[in-house]
């Protein structure tokens, strides 16, 4: 087990070393994959180096929030995949942990924490993601827990998942944030229906879940029933936080490829000083977003939540890849889309387009741009308030 003292001198030999050993088995073009992140899990589980903050008696070593943010930046400097249940670790696990029953935390973190149990986030439907208050899937009391019937959009990995927590309307003819209840829902239960969507790179992450029907016994809910906006708030705080390090280091490794891609493109004088200029204007936004990310993780090592400032990381992270891979792709001409085979003067790696088709839903998980301008408009700059959001 790596020791507290020197403990992230100690995580990165360890972590160089079984990246190797995970890489042997699973090439670096694949390292998204569920086997290979499954497998991460796995091997960062049984070197205790997952859970680092929960408390002990769950499994976790009470280390201090400032050292699961530096060992989250080294991981993402050294490439590491994100372990298969990154979900649960991001967004359920801190909120489990807040607003659990003891029974809750008991049944719910260890599957978490070795990825045995994968979780999804039920919360967008067909006629619901911007704003989650108006969700229409709905529990109805039985003596014994719940029948739940709706329908959810978007879900990354339900196909894989074991749980869902979701958003329902446990409160017959509620209205708005009024009424909802956090359900931990199990996605093997009868009247369960998960059907992928296939997206523009050609891979499946994401379904449509149906619930017909569903029993889900008492002791399911987060906090009382009626709570679940609240909650879902506070689970939004932590996607917000500590979980973004790894994406802003990517943006800055992509950088990083644009640049020497610019270098070697045979380009005339003229043609290289436009690419240059706007290379160099996406060099100072992604400045801008390491001070950022850098001042909300300051913001949640000393306990507090990222707000305002989560808002416009997200704002500003996603629209700067979205345009370093256009960018990328501007730069490669035909050679983007036909890749490594191309014939072009220089070869693209066959991972460009899947980064560029990939960068287009930056600007809609977890909060569009137009939303997140909302925010930034209403709380930071006193705008009127949009009264769709607020109902
Ligand atoms: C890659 C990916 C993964 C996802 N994974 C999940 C998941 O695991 N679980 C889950 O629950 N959801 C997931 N989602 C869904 C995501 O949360 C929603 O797509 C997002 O919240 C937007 O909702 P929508 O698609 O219904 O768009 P809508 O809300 O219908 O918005 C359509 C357009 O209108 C704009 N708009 C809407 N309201 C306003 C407003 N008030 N002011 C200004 N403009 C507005 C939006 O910005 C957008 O451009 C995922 C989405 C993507 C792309």
């Amino acid at each position: 087990m790596i020791r507290t003292e020197n403990f992230l001198e100690d995580a990165d030999a360890w972590l160089r070393a079984a990246l190797a050993r995970l890489r042997a088995r699973y090439p670096d073009t694949a390292s998204h994959t569920p086997e290979c992140r499954q497998a991460w899990n796995r091997m960062l589980c049984e070197a205790d180096l997952i859970a680092l903050t929960w408390p002990r008696e769950y499994g976790g070593r009470e280390l201090p929030t400032a050292t699961l943010i530096a060992f989250h930046e080294l991981c993402a400097r050294l490439h590491a995949p994100q372990p298969i249940n990154s979900i649960a670790h991001a967004i359920l696990a801190p909120t489990l942990l807040r607003f659990g029953t003891p029974a809750q935390k008991a049944l719910f973190l260890p599957g978490i924490r070795d990825g045995s149990e994968i979780w999804c986030q039920g919360y967008s439907e067909p006629q619901t993601g911007s704003d989650l208050s108006s969700v229409r899937t709905r529990a109805r009391a039985e003596p014994a827990g719940w029948l739940v019937d709706g329908r959810k959009i978007w879900t990354t990995q339900a196909h894989l998942a074991k749980w869902c927590f979701a958003l329902v309307r446990t409160e017959p003819d509620s209205q708005a944030h009024r009424g909802l209840s956090f359900m931990l829902i199990d996605m093997r239960a009868h009247g369960v229906r998960v059907e992928p969507i296939r997206q523009m790179t050609g891979e499946a992450d994401y379904n449509e879940v149906l619930f017909e029907a569903v029993a889900v016994p008492e002791g399911r809910i987060l906090g009382e029933p009626g709570e679940g906006w609240r909650i879902a708030m506070a689970a939004a705080e932590y996607e917000r936080g500590i979980y973004f390090m790894p994406r802003v280091v990517q943006l800055e490794d992509e950088l990083r490829e644009l640049e020497a891609a610019l270098a070697q493109a045979p380009l005339a004088p003229d043609e290289r000083a436009v690419h240059a200029r706007r290379v160099q204007d996406l060099a100072d936004a992604c400045q801008v977003i390491r001070w950022r990310v850098d001042r909300v993780l300051r913001q949640v090592a000393s306990g507090d939540t990222p707000g305002i400032d989560g808002a416009m990381l997200k704002l500003m992270w996603s629209e700067t890849r979205q345009q370093v891979w256009e960018q990328r792709v501007e730069l490669l001409g035909e050679a983007a889309i036909l890749g490594p085979q191309a014939g072009a003067p220089y070869a693209a790696p066959a991972s460009v387009l899947r980064e560029f088709l990939w960068s287009r839903a930056e600007t809609i998980v977890a909060g569009t741009s137009e939303i997140q301008r909302n925010i930034v408009g209403e709380r930071l700059l006193g705008l009127p308030k949009d009264r769709k959001q607020h109902a």
